[in-house]
């Protein structure tokens, strides 16, 4: 029986079979997912620009300074900007006035709730809800919020993650708000909440989120850069803050797959599956035309975002099958974290909306391209002045140079805790397979950029052109167009004409952390370089002087942080094991970098972590890794034994069967075709049986304190020698039976079908 439908927003009407497909031994196998797939035409949304246009809701779901300046008297408006502006703390007395303004606006757009929303070291967002509404003493209600409660919250927070520092017995953790990101209107299906972004500390102050320590590394970036600026005869700039363009990858499914494979609803990746026959070696899916499904979730997912101020540019096609990227433009800082963690949760709930799942995971489907975070990142100044801009005199150029140098040290010596802030177990599959960079942190420059410090270090003129610029302050530098200077995308930590562009981030990680760390160890270089000429000054050499020297001297330190050349190389593995440059392949080798003296004794000076703040973020890294290979493991053993042996195991029994049948139908019958398909099906069916064995052993043993797990880095080497070799030995001899095992009987959504079908 058959009959016509009309799928929701869909102008073609189809066909459906209402009776599923049955395979051989009745199975109803993937065939019927097929079907389910083939229902999904694109949603309309209804959203029509021309009745409202973009200009007009962009940014109207947030309490922005336009909406603020109609909804706040005159004089706490001023003062609430004056202090943004300047960085400068609010006047508490403000706090009820804004709270009436903020409970106004949103209670007039329809918020019936409010939240802090704030990011614990889950990683992800947290929140929540409380009413506006207050009863009367005539049975009514009002709504209200106040002063203490916009500043303020306390949430039964004892079930996040505090990596030892807070004991549960004192288990309250408190948020409050962060007026420099402005609160917005989540907008849900029957009805908004407004949320406050906010940072969640312990009782006494230590940080148990991810954006406090980012605030407070922009303050340190503020204090060393104004000060560099001052030294450098730039006394009229007050305040410098970090800007920030994170380009974000992900992948989209049908959610038909995405139902019937237990991996990616609980790992978020495929546990399983063979490299599918068609790859991305076609290069065809890159900057494709975009197919009509996936175009309409975009858009209406930018149309969430455009509400919620976030300005998201860019939209293609990535690199492998059914992945894409999206961009926004850069924005400062913090405001682009909060943004970035927003466009992650309206991606994943609006593909919902279109039968569609957003995979986020750094490494969804091994053999085809991961995704990652490209981080943009650069300073400005108060005045606009983009710090990492070469300029145009040869006074810009001096700043730059400086600046650049700072930048160079920062790498050189704390690349290390760079590499530590994107380790997970996901980014652990992605780092340097070829399409990452690889684990060695290295500074690209392009090649004028290289030639000039390489003319500065020498002090050697070659041609004219080096003795253009070895005088710095004096000559001019070569102009560098971003085009010649973006030509190798092999690198992690590139500069691209304005900006360095940190390429090692994981799609699916916060920001926040990469950009804490990238922040303090640039203010601790700039801080060095700027403490390094004003000693020179003050021992009455010119400062002009003072600055060549000083370069000079910085960058022959940390010249071999440099590499300009092709990042997956083996020629530059060896040559950067040659230059002393670490090389953390993995994770459990990258974290331990966080904990060196030398680490806590720089966050401590820069005051962005203290000892025991350091130490929990370590902690709760490795616990993370350790939960994460944990889940891995449970769920590898659990769909190994019951649901790929079993399907081959039926396969076996096929032929087996078939064998016995012809041979008794036709006396004599030679069937070696099948008798030697059965012997090769037998030997892999124990091969997987035997790893299933093996994995279900070591997670014995990572439950085992006798195996000596003293401590969480202990336990996670265990998981990172252990579990995992024996995993990815499941996974080979699960991925050998699907090249042999029929079709129909096979279990699991296919690559070739996940990333082709939508
Ligand atoms: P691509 O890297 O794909 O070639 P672009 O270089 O044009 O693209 O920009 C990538 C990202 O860099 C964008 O999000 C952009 O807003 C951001 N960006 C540009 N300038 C800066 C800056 N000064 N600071 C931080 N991010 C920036
Ligand atoms: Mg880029």
């Amino acid at each position: 029986m058959t009959k016509t439908l009309q799928a929701e927003g869909s102008t073609t009407p189809m066909t459906i079979h209402s009776k599923p497909i049955k395979n051989s031994r009745g199975g109803t196998g993937r065939a019927n997912l097929m079907q389910s797939v083939r229902q999904h035409r694109p949603q309309t949304t209804g959203i029509d620009y021309t009745t409202t246009p973009v200009t007009e809701i962009y940014g109207s779901n947030v309490f922005n300074r336009v909406t603020m300046r109609s909804y706040l008297p005159k004089s706490i408006y001023k003062a609430i900007v004056s202090a943004l502006d300047n960085g400068e703390r609010l006047d508490p007395s403000m706090a009820d006035i804004v709270a009436n303004a903020m409970k106004d606006w949103a209670v007039e757009k329809g918020a019936t709730h409010f939240c802090h929303w704030f990011s614990p070291l889950t990683g992800l967002t947290a929140e929540k809800h409380d009413a506006f509404i207050t009863p009367t003493a005539d049975d009514k209600a009002l709504v209200e919020f106040s002063g203490k409660f916009l500043v303020q919250g306390e949430p039964d927070a004892s079930s996040f993650p505090s990596g030892g520092i807070r004991s549960t017995f004192e288990a309250r953790g408190y948020t409050g708000w962060d007026p420099t990101s402005p609160a917005f209107i989540m907008e849900g299906t029957n009805g908004k909440t407004l949320c406050i972004p906010s940072v969640f500390c312990s009782y006494s102050g230590q940080a148990l989120d991810k954006k406090t320590p980012l605030l407070r590394s922009l303050e340190a970036i503020n204090k060393q850069a104004v000060r560099l600026l001052h030294v450098l005869d730039n006394k009229t700039v007050k305040r410098v803050s970090c800007t920030v363009g994170p380009e974000q990858e992900y992948f989209l499914i049908d959610e038909t797959f995405y139902l019937a494979r237990p991996d990616l609803i609980n790992a978020g990746r495929a546990l399983f599956g063979a490299k599918p026959p068609k790859g991305q070696e076609m290069e065809d899916h890159y900057w494709g035309t975009i197919r009509e499904r996936v175009l309409a979730f975009m858009m209406d997912a930018e149309h969430e975002l455009y509400k919620l101020g976030v300005p998201v540019k860019t939209r293609h096609n990535e690199v492998a099958p059914g992945q894409f990227e999206v961009a926004p433009i850069f924005e400062s800082s913090n405001i682009a974290c909060d943004h970035n963690m927003l466009l992650m949760e309206i991606f994943r709930k609006t593909a919902l909306k279109h039968g569609l799942r957003c995979l986020l995971h750094e490494k969804p489907f091994s053999g085809i391209n991961g995704s990652g975070k490209h981080n943009n990142w650069s300073m400005a100044d108060d005045q606009g002045n983009n710090l990492l801009e070469p300029g145009s005199t040869p006074h810009e150029n001096e700043q730059f140079l400086v600046v650049l140098t700072a930048i160079i040290r920062a790498m050189n010596k704390y690349g290390g805790l760079l590499r530590a802030s994107i380790a997970s177990a996901n980014n652990d599959h992605r780092l340097g397979a070829n399409e990452a960079p690889p684990a060695i942190m290295s500074v690209y420059l392009g090649d004028k950029l290289a030639e000039v410090v390489k003319g500065i270090v020498t002090g050697k003129v070659d041609g004219q052109k080096a003795k253009r610029v070895i005088e710095i302050g004096v000559s001019m530098l070569p102009e560098i167009s971003p085009d010649e200077s973006d030509r190798n995308r092999t690198s992690p930590f590139a500069f691209t004409g304005n900006k360095f562009e940190f390429r090692a981030v994981g799609s699916s990680q916060s920001i926040a952390w990469p950009n804490t760390i990238l922040n303090t160890i640039v203010a601790d270089s700039l801080q060095y370089v700027a403490d390094a000429i004003e000693a020179e000054t003050k021992k009455g050499t010119e400062l002009k002087k003072a600055v060549q020297a000083v370069v000079k001297k910085v960058l022959t330190e940390n010249e071999r942080v440099i590499f300009n050349g092709d990042n997956y190389s083996e020629v530059w593995h060896k040559e950067a094991e040659k230059r002393g440059l670490p090389n953390a392949r993995n994770t459990v080798e990258a974290l331990p970098a966080l904990v060196t003296a030398e680490a806590k004794a720089l966050f401590t000076r820069q005051g962005v972590l203290k000892e025991d703040e350091v130490e929990s973020r370590y902690n709760i890294m490795l616990e993370a890794y350790c939960k994460t290979i944990n889940i891995e493991s449970l769920l590898t053993a659990e769909i190994a034994s019951t649901m790929i042996l079993p399907a081959a195991i039926e396969y076996q029994h096929q032929l087996a069967s078939t064998i016995v049948l012809t041979k008794s139908a036709i006396g004599g019958a030679q069937i070696t075709a099948e008798e030697g398909m059965l012997r090769d099906l037998c030997h892999k069916i124990s091969e997987l049986h035997n790893a299933i064995e093996v994995l279900n052993s070591f997670i014995k043993g990572s439950k085992d304190d006798e195996n000596g797990h003293s401590d969480v880095y202990t336990h996670a080497r265990y998981y990172q020698e252990r579990v995992i070799t024996a995993m990815n030995e499941v996974r080979h001899a699960a991925d050998e039976l699907e090249t042999v095992v029929d079709d129909s009987l096979w279990p699991l959504p296919k690559f070739r079908e996940m990333l082709y079908i939508y």
